[in-house]
């Protein structure tokens, strides 16, 4: 199969949908692959890089959409690629379409087989191709979280840790998932009296066998979430509802009952977000205020980590893309229930059912 790597060009993405070594796994595997030059540029992956691992350097991303059948990416198609997709292409990348109508439209449209990063399971159950990046998402929420809670930050001048004789910051982590756990295992390395919340009293359990007296747990209930947010100094929305947009824990109202100068980082902000304040905003502008509240609601934040970020991401999804060159999409679908269950649009159709429930259109 012919594959193609189009440099991103969403605002402050340097990540790339194939490194070099992953490359050559698919030329070793029999496959041309053709990438826009200068892909890899913004993590240090030069054009020789890809071609000692025997890909193909183009000039621009049309070359690459021209060419290439399957388009391997990171973050999900803007306009002016999704104009460049025909049927005959296999787009695999993240999408994230739940909140997106204009993209999904576009993409039924195209009536490319779109198969989203976010959406493929694993016989263990969860999300293996969102995991690497709710793993540095979870882990940056916690750096940026302490980086605006400093005074010159407009945050209020705390130390998440505290210092022997202060008392360290309270954390709030909304949803003990993959995000939420590794933003608990940073803040407790830091030394914050940190809480879980989520509705999985299964995960609660987990979490507590697993962290023991590090943190503390609660369920999350309208009223916990509401006690928690007026405590705490930094509250992190960590929550997902697979395909679906995320729900609106965190209210205005509760917003009002916060201290001045407290952080809410809303990881889920990909997904709509979960706190009624919350927009997204970009690496470039990241936080506003709201009732002296900093937000910070990135919607790529592993973009910032770029290169570890796509050294994770490829490690995860390369195997997906070696069978699906190997295959072709179709056999590879029939043969994996679970990469078919990325599967979210093709022949101008919406192919996911949450998706196609949050979206309002027909499967
Ligand atoms: P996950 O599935 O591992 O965990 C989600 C947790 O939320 C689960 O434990 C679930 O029980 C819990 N939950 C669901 N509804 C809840 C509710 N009403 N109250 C409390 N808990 C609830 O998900 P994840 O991999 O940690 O991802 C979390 C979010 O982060 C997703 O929206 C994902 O797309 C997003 N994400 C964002 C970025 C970014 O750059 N902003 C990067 C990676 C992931």
């Amino acid at each position: 199969m012919r594959v193609g790597v189009p440099k991103e060009i969403k605002n402050h993405e340097y990540r790339v949908g194939l490194t070099p070594p992953s490359v050559a796994e698919l030329v070793a595997a029999g496959h041309e692959v053709i990438v826009e030059t200068k892909a890899g540029g913004g993590i240090d992956f030069e054009d020789q890089d890809y071609i000692d691992a025997g890909a193909r350097i183009v000039a621009t991303a049309a070359e690459v959409f021209d060419q290439a059948e399957m388009i391997v990416k990171v973050k999900e198609p803007q306009p002016g690629e999704v104009a460049m997709l025909r049927p005959h292409h296999l787009l695999f990348t993240y999408l994230h379409l739940a909140a997106d109508k204009p993209q999904a439209e576009g993409l039924m449209q195209s009536g490319a087989t779109c198969i989203a990063y976010e959406t493929v399971t694993s016989p263990r159950g969860g999300v293996p191709l969102l995991k690497p990046m709710s793993e540095v998402a979870g882990r940056m929420a916690v750096q940026v979280g302490a980086h605006y809670l400093e005074k010159q930050q407009g945050g209020r001048g705390i130390l998440l840790g505290g210092v022997p004789g202060v008392a360290p910051a309270k954390v709030a982590i909304l949803g003990g998932g993959v995000s939420g756990v590794n933003a608990a295992q940073m803040a407790v390395g830091l030394r914050a009296d940190v809480t879980i919340y989520d509705i999985n009293n299964d995960r609660l359990a987990e979490l507590d066998m697993f962290f023991s007296s590090q943190i503390k747990t609660a369920y999350a209930s309208k009223a916990a979430i509401a006690a928690a947010v007026k405590n705490a100094h930094l509250v992190i929305g960590a929550v997902l509802v697979p395909g679906a947009a995320a729900p609106k824990l965190v209210t205005r109202d509760m917003l009002k009952t916060m201290k001045r100068g407290s952080v809410m980082v809303d990881i889920a902000i990909d997904q709509g977000g979960c706190f009624e304040t919350s927009h997204a905003t970009t690496h470039q502008d990241p936080v506003f205020e709201i009732d002296g509240v900093i937000h910070y609601c990135v919607a790529n934040m592993p973009g910032a980590v770029a290169r570890t970020s796509t050294f994770a991401l490829n490690n995860a999804t390369l195997p997906f893309a070696v069978k699906l060159a190997n295959m072709g999409a179709d056999a590879a679908m029939k043969a994996d229930p679970h990469l078919a269950n990325g599967l979210n649009v093709s022949d101008g159709k919406i192919r996911h059912a949450a998706v196609a429930e949050a979206l309002d259109l027909p499967l």
